[in-house]
């Protein structure tokens, strides 16, 4: 394969940059970082341990609650002087994370992220409208940098603004856009309503930042009429977006083993899981010098996909991200994560992909009620008997009852940016 960006490795040259960058990134977080410092103390080790790629498992693990411990400038392991950039997440889960970077951090986030528009078979002619949020955090910088790196023209509208987005689709007919893909579905509906679906050149989504269903997915990319789509892998802590790729034999992610390595572990044990089998996404960084990331526990769970892929790249391969572990909620004793009744109702041809789930209590009784959306003219329009047989499919598969609505199309809230699944108001009564 004949690739600008991508780099054509063999399983042991990874393995050699891997254990180079290994031995580099425990020395360097040991020398420039307290935090580290001490934790590899604690852990009773230190950088010389590191003899084979192995033994990334002397090494401590790191959490979200170092990253609060040491806000703002947390993992910060180079003088300030050499950091040109700090980033936040967008604190999905509590507390906003700070990371900082050096000039080199940046540049290698850069090239990444052209890897991963050349994976999408992008080229410099090629109009990418980046929709997702400028500012504070790593999307739409990111986007635009890789962008800028691999040669393309971007149209940096941010999230929202709708009206300017059919603007840009219509007039400066982009080819690839960038947003979540709760956006993607909402522009695919308004493109849809206001009929301009032929004035438009859209044919690439690129889509990520939060959980996806296979339905939410075929319906944007039904209804902007795309070649493709594509996840796209990301999370503030190790750079921002575009860590990873699906490619176009979307036989999940293929991930940049040459700057990061992942672990999937069991979260219990922390021990890694059998090939194939769902745990926890760990990553440890090989070459960020200013946040550093030793074995941080992301709290995403998702699988390895083994084998090599059909497209011929030799990167390894990740599914998509199934959901994080503090999503989690625990209804009447059961465990449950939203995208568990998101895939129920992956079901039923008669409901749109959006849902939104609810939780009360009452009386000290949990209640959990889910909201659906017809799809327009379909079925036979009993809305009481589908939302009999929705409810027993998810006691079925979940086994929880609930209390399912039938709503009209578009009376859910739609999302510009991460969609909110669950609405938690049991402390409330
Ligand atoms: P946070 O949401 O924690 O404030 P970020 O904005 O950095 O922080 O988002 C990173 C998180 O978003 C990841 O840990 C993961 O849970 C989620 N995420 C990112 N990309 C995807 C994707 N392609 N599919 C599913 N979830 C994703
Ligand atoms: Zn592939």
């Amino acid at each position: 394969m004949d690739h600008r960006f991508i780099p054509n490795l063999t399983d042991e040259k990874i393995a050699d940059k891997q254990l180079e960058g290994l031995k580099w990134t425990a020395a360097h977080a040991y020398q420039g970082s307290p935090f580290y410092r001490s934790s590899m103390k604690e852990q009773g080790m230190e950088p010389g341990d590191i003899k084979t790629l192995d033994d990334i498992r002397k090494l401590p693990f790191t959490t979200a609650e170092d990253l609060k411990d040491g806000y703002p400038m947390p993992l910060l392991s180079v003088p300030e002087a050499d950091v040109v950039r700090i980033h936040g997440s967008s604190g999905t889960t509590g507390k906003r994370k700070i990371l900082a970077y050096t000039q080199n951090d940046i540049d290698v986030w850069k090239d990444m992220f052209a890897r991963c528009y050349e994976l999408a078979g992008l080229t410099v002619t090629d109009r990418v409208q980046i929709c997702v949020g400028y500012g504070l955090w790593t999307a739409g910088v990111g986007f635009q940098l890789g962008c800028e790196r691999f040669g393309a023209m971007a149209l940096p509208v941010g999230p929202g603004l709708l009206e300017i987005q059919l603007q840009m689709l219509t007039d400066l007919k982009s080819t690839c856009l960038c947003s979540t893909a709760s956006m993607a579905l909402l522009m695919s509906e308004e493109v849809q309503k206001q009929g301009l679906a032929d004035k438009i050149a859209l044919k690439k989504v690129i889509f990520g930042a939060e959980t996806h269903t296979p339905k939410m997915r075929k319906q944007f990319e039904e209804a902007l009429g795309l070649e493709h789509s594509f996840d796209i892998l990301g999370m503030t802590e190790l750079y921002g977006p575009g860590t990873g790729l699906e490619c176009m034999a979307h036989e999940g992610m293929h991930y940049w083993a040459d700057i990061f390595i992942m672990e999937i572990l069991d979260p219990d044990t922390l021990e890694p899981v059998a090939p194939g089998e769902v745990g926890e996404m760990v990553l440890t960084s090989l070459k960020k010098e200013a946040s550093p990331l030793i074995r941080y526990r992301t709290h995403d769970l998702t699988r390895f996909i083994p084998g090599t892929c059909s497209c011929g790249l030799n990167m390894p391969r990740v599914d998509k991200i199934m959901g994080r572990s503090d999503d989690m909620f625990i209804f009447r004793g059961v465990n449950i994560y939203p995208g568990q009744i998101g895939s129920v109702l992956e079901g039923f041809g008669e409901l749109s992909a959006e849902y939104q789930i609810s939780l009360t209590r009452r009386e000290g009784l949990d209640h959990m009620s889910v909201r659906v959306e017809r799809l327009p003219g379909s079925g036979d329009g009993n809305d009481e008997n589908l939302a009999k047989t929705v409810a027993n499919e998810i006691r079925k598969h979940i086994l929880v009852r609930s209390e399912v609505k039938i709503v009209g199309t578009g009376t859910l809230p739609r999302s510009f940016a991460k969609a909110k699944r669950v609405q938690d108001d049991r402390s409330e009564e």
